[in-house]
């Protein structure tokens, strides 16, 4: 079973040949997504919708999932939860092909994989932070101000 490699590949073959509207859901709920040993996501669970259109298949995803992150302010790690909602045409030719450049595989399998990747990154902010009110570590002694105080503090929060 090398299911895991490819966790989020569906099998759309039969929609190739559905009429124009048909569609399915498929779910997902996966312990840990894993992209490579330092981009993992974890409680990963959502539908991709697949409609069959004129022009190809048009994929609605909506996930969400977890992922581990380091605050900017105090460098603790914590765990952020991401959501993300998208839509995309997989193309049944050129003519059709959207700008994100996706055709259906002649194989009838689609990968969400690389997409949902995509999406999910576009969600973890750039400047991550554990808490709206993290105080931060002392830019001086190094003291983790949520947890304790030092001397150096004084008035001037404006860590960030
Ligand atoms: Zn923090
Ligand atoms: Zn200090």
């Amino acid at each position: 079973m090398n299911f895991s490699r490819f966790p989020l590949r569906i099998n759309i073959g039969f929609l190739i040949n559905a009429p124009v509207g048909t569609n399915r859901d498929f779910e997902f709920e996966l312990p840990t997504l894993r992209y490579h040993p330092d981009q993992e996501f974890h409680d990963f669970k959502g539908t991709a919708r697949v409609t069959r259109t004129q022009q190809g298949l048009f994929v609605q995803g909506d996930f969400e999932t977890m992922v581990t992150s380091e605050c900017v302010r105090c460098l603790a790690e914590f765990v952020q939860p991401l959501q993300t909602t998208f839509s995309e045409l997989y193309a049944f030719d050129q003519r059709s092909i959207t700008e994100s450049n996706l055709l259906v595989p002649p194989d009838g399998y689609i990968d969400l994989g690389p997409l949902v990747r995509e999406y999910l990154i576009l969600e973890i902010p750039i400047r991550p932070i554990c808490r709206e009110d993290c105080k931060g570590l002392c830019p001086i002694c190094g003291e983790d101000w949520n947890a304790s105080t030092c001397e150096h503090q004084h008035g001037s929060s404006s860590q960030d």
